[in-house]
């Protein structure tokens, strides 16, 4: 059941920026609400355990690697996140060090939701205007209601939900929003049954024209005593491939990753992420409008400028932070 007390802003989406943007309402004495249709929180911040024979199990990072931080606001997060012990560098590419998550990266969202309301395993079905705010309705019949809304889901499933009320967007802002795009990603997660053969640090990008990124979750800390690899494929073997059974994506990923794995895969998974980067961006850090009491924010909104050299996660951080300021000076 839903917390019946209202808060002052819903967000709908525990990811990475919905968690940041709650936090920030949060700190200044709002009170939020959180909505996240997984079984977990992070959303793309995805990390899965798989049963290993004898030793237990091993651990994946499936959705975001790793991530820098290039710009003075994210660089105070991800300070703050270092002294928390929430984050390490994995490597660094010249100078320049790139983080993940410990013990991985969903742990970066289980830091930022602490002290914060969430609930998960609830999905928002449809929204609805009231005439201060807004109504969500969840997969499970409850409503809650809250004076602000921030959606926080990828764009095209935000654009879902707003269709779902018997209101439409002001046409420029939807024509704007429909523009946004991302690649979509086949993720195969397999424990071996030695050690990979991937080199140090761990992590190889396009190591072959199906594959936009193989990682070892050993040398990489995540999986420290069991072989777990994490094979990524790139967007055309994607787009190609999307509805192929799951053995057989699997044999063609693992067959392209085979110079990379040196051992026999002990059991395997697929998960499938419709939205993984961002592809065409909003071109600003959030949509919304205060009359309408609504915001969205996620790593969507940023200019082509911050695509082109930040990385996503900082892109959806910097995007939660102007929201969070925007909110603020509307509450
Ligand atoms: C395969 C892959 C590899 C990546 N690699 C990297 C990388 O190496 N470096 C990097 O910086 N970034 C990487 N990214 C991107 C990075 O993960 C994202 O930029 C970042 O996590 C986005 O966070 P977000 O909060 O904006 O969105 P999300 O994490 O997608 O959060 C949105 C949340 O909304 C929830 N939601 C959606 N619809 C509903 C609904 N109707 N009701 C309730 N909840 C809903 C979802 O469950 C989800 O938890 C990668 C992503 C993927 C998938």
């Amino acid at each position: 059941m839903a917390d019946p007390s209202t808060p002052d802003c819903l967000v709908i989406g525990a990811g990475l920026s919905g968690l940041i943007l709650a936090k920030q309402l949060q700190q200044q004495g709002h009170g939020v609400l959180v909505l996240d249709k997984g079984r977990g929180l992070g959303g793309r911040l995805a990390t899965r355990r798989l049963p290993y024979p004898q030793v237990g199990e091993g651990a994946l990072d499936y959705g975001a690697q790793y991530f820098q931080a290039q710009t003075q606001p994210f660089q105070t997060l991800v300070a703050r996140w270092m002294i928390q012990g929430v984050v390490t560098p994995w490597f660094h590419e010249g100078e320049v060090p790139r983080y993940r998550g410990t013990p991985n990266n969903r742990a970066i969202a289980k830091f930022l939701a602490q002290g914060l309301r969430v609930q998960t395993q609830t999905q928002v079905t449809g929204l609805r205007r009231l005439d201060k705010g807004w109504q969500v309705e969840t997969a499970q019949g409850d409503r809650v209601s809250a004076p602000f809304l921030a959606l926080t889901a990828p764009v095209p499933q935000a654009l879902q939900l707003l269709a779902t009320g018997d209101w439409t967007l002001p046409v420029p802002l939807q024509q704007s929003l429909e523009q946004v795009s991302y690649h979509a990603c086949i993720a195969v997660l397999a424990l071996l049954s030695q050690p990979s053969q991937i080199p140090a640090p761990g992590g190889l990008r396009c190591p072959h024209e199906s594959l936009a990124w193989i990682a070892c979750n050993q040398q990489k800390g995540v999986s420290p005593q069991v072989p777990a690899v994490t094979l990524h494929s790139s967007p055309a073997f994607s787009q190609a491939h999307w509805d192929l059974p799951d053995p057989e994506v699997t044999a063609l990923l693992l067959d392209a990753a085979s110079p990379w794995l040196g051992a026999p895969v002990v059991s395997s998974q697929v998960h499938r992420w419709r939205y993984s980067l961002p592809h065409q961006v909003y071109g600003d850090l959030w949509a919304g409008d205060r009359d309408l009491g609504l915001i969205l924010a996620g790593d969507g909104f940023q200019t082509e400028t911050m695509a082109e050299t930040l990385s996503p996660m900082e892109g959806a951080a910097l995007s939660a932070i102007a929201a969070a300021e925007t909110l603020l000076s509307w509450l």
